[in-house]
């Protein structure tokens, strides 16, 4: 499987359409998840060309999961949440619609479905 450069997370990358940007270091870039499945729902991305877990390098993937806890330990204060959840998908039968590799960070509280 190839990257292809005109994903729209590397649209967002290269500043080419907005973003709402909650975190930013030399390596990932998090933001706001547009159509947000809780409250606070973030993506966290690497900055460099990766399509998914599958096509990551372990330097990729270490600096995208350290950036995965930064947020995931952010949220939880901002939103006061109960706990997080953290999900990943590869390649479309894997779910997957945007071929960026990203996670998604989720804020829950107890008793609260994540919307559809
Ligand atoms: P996945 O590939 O993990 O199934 O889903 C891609 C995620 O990217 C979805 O949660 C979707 O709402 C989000 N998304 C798609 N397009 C945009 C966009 O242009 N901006 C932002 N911030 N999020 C997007």
């Amino acid at each position: 499987m190839t990257y292809d450069p005109d994903n729209i997370f590397a649209k967002i990358l290269r500043g080419e359409i907005p973003s709402n940007k909650v975190y930013e270091d030399d390596d990932t870039f998090a933001f706001m998840d547009i159509m947000p499945r809780a409250d606070g729902h973030l993506l966290v991305i690497p900055k460099t060309p990766c399509r998914n877990v599958l096509d990551a390098s372990p330097e990729q993937l270490a600096a995208v999961m350290s950036t995965v806890q930064k947020m995931a330990q952010t949220v939880l204060r901002a939103f006061s949440a109960d706990g997080v959840t953290i999900q990943q998908f590869n390649e479309a039968a894997g779910g997957q619609e945007v071929f960026h590799l990203h996670f998604h960070v989720l804020p829950r509280h107890d008793g609260v479905s994540l919307r559809a």
